[in-house]
């Protein structure tokens, strides 16, 4: 059952309520964050609705349709986010599990592991305990593949995955690591789940070969039953009529599961298709789709595999679909988790130390303490893109603020009050953002990494409004100028110039009027409980919006990851003769630097002189480029590094 509870109910009150409901043997689940306030009540007796609305709070009670009760959307709106160690599985993070099917060797999960973490993977997998068809076929290295993994996660940092195949296994996946897999062979195998629950430990639940979306539901709650709701869902291919593949991946499976339940996603394409050359494109369908990650298998040399060789990429073949993934994952709404978000287990010690993490999740007193220690500022104020991507491309350990103005951003994180600033550079649309150019100069703070985040505007007003009712917009300028198509075929509404999308939003929404309505983003619309009369209404649905991260050091070398996806952002002026600028370009040129961006501002006091913003794709930091920087000095007459952070990708695959 679901309580809606009073509007106005005191916590005390709350806590009561909670008591008189554990006392009948209920689980309480309280959600957090939205705008009613709402307990979900599950007991094996089930209580009446007159009893339940006879309990002082309770203002409405409403029962959960589905079978399955603590996994279901009506249970839990929010996504669940799974947290291993640094790696956040869910909401809008895209995380990439890869390995071998199976630990074969120490040397081959080693090599392997290295090459997957130097292409993006930030979680390992290997199956020890091998479900195989046949008795004679490996059935894996068991305890001795166990201490392999846990030998990888101290070598390389990710952290392991692998197959729990009974019960009697638990103890030793205690020990030595981090997630258990429950495969398709085992998705009914009750006493297995439920030994599952106990442990705690994060779960992949993979999908039965023959089973319903709705059997498979009803196999996460027994492990949720027993208290455990850290439950990834992955999709790996049932049985149908079809031989050419392996299995037919299901991917409408991806948005019903989203209406259905609040756990996370992934898929499988390895064992959906069994062909490697049908693994990238079913991936990229994957992400496309929805889904909050991938596990693919990778083998170095697939053709010696004692397990599905045919079906593993070659490393490259890896790194080659992560970088697609990469250029796609904005498009949805998501971020890729890679080195270069400064994620990866590899740095999880520095990072511990820059976002102040918790280890492993199970936080000390002290831990708990540290870790709202750092603070990202953005502008504006909560539901705006600023404010989404402080929080996407952070962890949520990160607490975040607004300020009201670029400057201000700028003051914070110099002053110390801020750990991070979160820039807006540049839109696709609508080109650089150049106060922004002349902050990065004025100030001496460096960037440490970037990320775009995809703009999409929706017409936001009341629950009960209809576009007819709508008789004037809310909306910043350029947001304006984003939707004029829409605008304009309703040429009656009246434009009302606002600062910021969440401010539209969140007048609209005091206002109280149905014929107010406001242009902003579904998180607002959210925020403010406010309902999306129209998505998507803006012209160009190719509206990305590239921000910086600054900080008032540069990014060290352990927190970068790999020098082919390092970009570095430098600012210039040359001496007022001809030529000087194509002298510079002569040594990125001569240098094999591919050169990415390159802006131009006015210098103050000095009309008709100008400072160069250039992007280039290199590390200029490192001691290799002195050579470099000595030859761009000799034709400069200023010259500053802004930073080199990871970008991830090569300039044609940029958004
Ligand atoms: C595996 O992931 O190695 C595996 C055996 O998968 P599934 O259970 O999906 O067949
Ligand atoms: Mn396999």
């Amino acid at each position: 059952m679901i309580l809606v509870l009073e509007k106005e109910i005191t916590q005390v009150k709350k806590s009561q309520l909670k008591s008189i409901l554990a006392e009948k043997g209920c689980m309480v689940h309280e959600q957090e964050g939205g705008v009613q306030n709402i307990l979900g009540v599950i007991g094996r007796k089930s209580l009446t609705k007159e009893f339940l609305m006879s309990l002082e709070g309770v203002a409405d009670v409403v029962p959960i349709s589905t079978a399955y009760k603590l996994v279901s959307r009506q249970m839990k709106q929010d996504d669940t986010i799974i947290r291993i160690g640094n790696v956040e599985i869910g909401g809008n993070k895209l995380t990439i599990i890869a390995g071998p099917c199976a630990v074969e060797s120490r040397e081959q999960a080693m090599i392997i592991a290295k090459e997957v973490k130097k292409y993006g993977a930030t979680l390992f997998r290997g199956g020890a305990f091998k479900p195989r068809s046949s008795p004679y076929s490996f059935q894996g290295l068991e305890e001795e593949g166990l201490r392999i993994l846990a030998e990888v996660r101290e070598v390389t940092g990710l952290r392991v995955v692998t197959e729990i195949t009974s019960p009697m296994y638990a103890d030793l996946m205690m020990k030595y690591v981090d997630i258990i897999q429950i495969g398709a062979r085992n998705m009914q195998n009750f006493e297995l789940l439920k030994c599952a629950g106990r442990m705690g430990k994060p779960v992949i639940l993979k999908r039965g070969l023959a089973s319903t979306i709705e059997e498979w539901l009803m196999s996460a709650e027994y492990i949720a039953a027993e208290g455990n709701q850290n439950i990834i869902l992955c999709e790996r291919g049932i049985r149908t009529f079809e031989p050419y593949t392996r299995n037919t991946l299901d991917l409408s499976a991806i948005p019903v599961l989203k209406q259905l339940t609040h756990l996370p996603v992934i898929i499988d394409p390895s064992h959906a298709t069994g062909i490697r050359e049908k693994v990238s494109p079913m991936a990229r369908a994957a992400i496309a789709a929805g889904a909050d990650g991938l596990m693919i298998e990778v083998h170095h040399k697939p053709e010696e595999a004692l397990s599905d060789g045919p079906q593993s990429l070659y490393p490259k073949q890896f790194g080659r679909l992560i970088r697609d993934i990469y250029v796609i994952a904005p498009v949805v709404g998501k971020q890729l988790i890679h080195d270069y978000t400064g994620y990866s287990a590899e740095n999880y010690d520095s990072l511990s130390s820059r976002y102040q993490l918790s280890a492993g999740g199970t936080g000390t007193a002290e831990s708990e303490n540290s870790r709202q220690e750092k603070r990202v500022v953005y502008l504006g104020e909560q539901g705006t893109f600023s404010h989404k991507a402080a929080i996407q491309y952070f962890s949520s350990d990160v607490e975040s603020y607004p300020v009201p103005s670029f400057r201000d951003i700028f003051e914070e994180v110099k002053s110390g009050a801020a750990d991070f600033g979160m820039i807006p550079i540049e839109n696709s649309l609508a080109g650089s953002i150049h106060e922004n150019y002349d902050l990065l100069l004025e100030y001496k703070l460096f960037i440490t990494g970037e990320l775009s985040i995809r703009i999409i505007h929706n017409l936001i007003a009341h629950k009960d409004s209809r576009l007819e009712d709508i008789k004037q917009v809310f909306a910043p300028p350029p947001a304006l100028n984003q939707c004029r198509r829409f605008l304009n075929a309703n040429p009656d509404i009246r434009l009302v110039p606002v600062n910021a999308t969440a401010s539209a939003v969140k007048s609209v929404a005091e206002s109280g009027t149905l014929e107010d309505a406001a242009i902003g983003s579904v998180e607002a619309a959210a925020l403010f409980g406010m309902t999306v009369l129209e998505e998507a209404i803006e012209d160009n649905p190719r509206n990305f919006t590239r921000f910086v991260i600054i900080e008032r050091q540069m990014l060290n070398d352990e927190l970068k990851s790999n020098a082919s996806l390092i970009k570095s952002s430098v600012v210039f002026s040359t001496s007022n003769k001809p030529g000087s600028l194509f002298e510079v370009m002569k040594v990125f040129s001569e240098n094999q630097i591919n050169l990415v961006k390159l802006e131009s501002r006015p210098i103050h006091g000095k009309p008709w002189q100008y400072m160069f913003y250039a992007d280039l794709e290199t590390d200029l930091t490192n001691s290799s480029a002195d050579g470099v920087i000595k030859a761009i000095k000799q034709n400069t007459e200023f010259f500053r590094i802004l930073g080199s952070y990871n970008c991830g990708k090569k300039g044609s695959d940029s958004i």
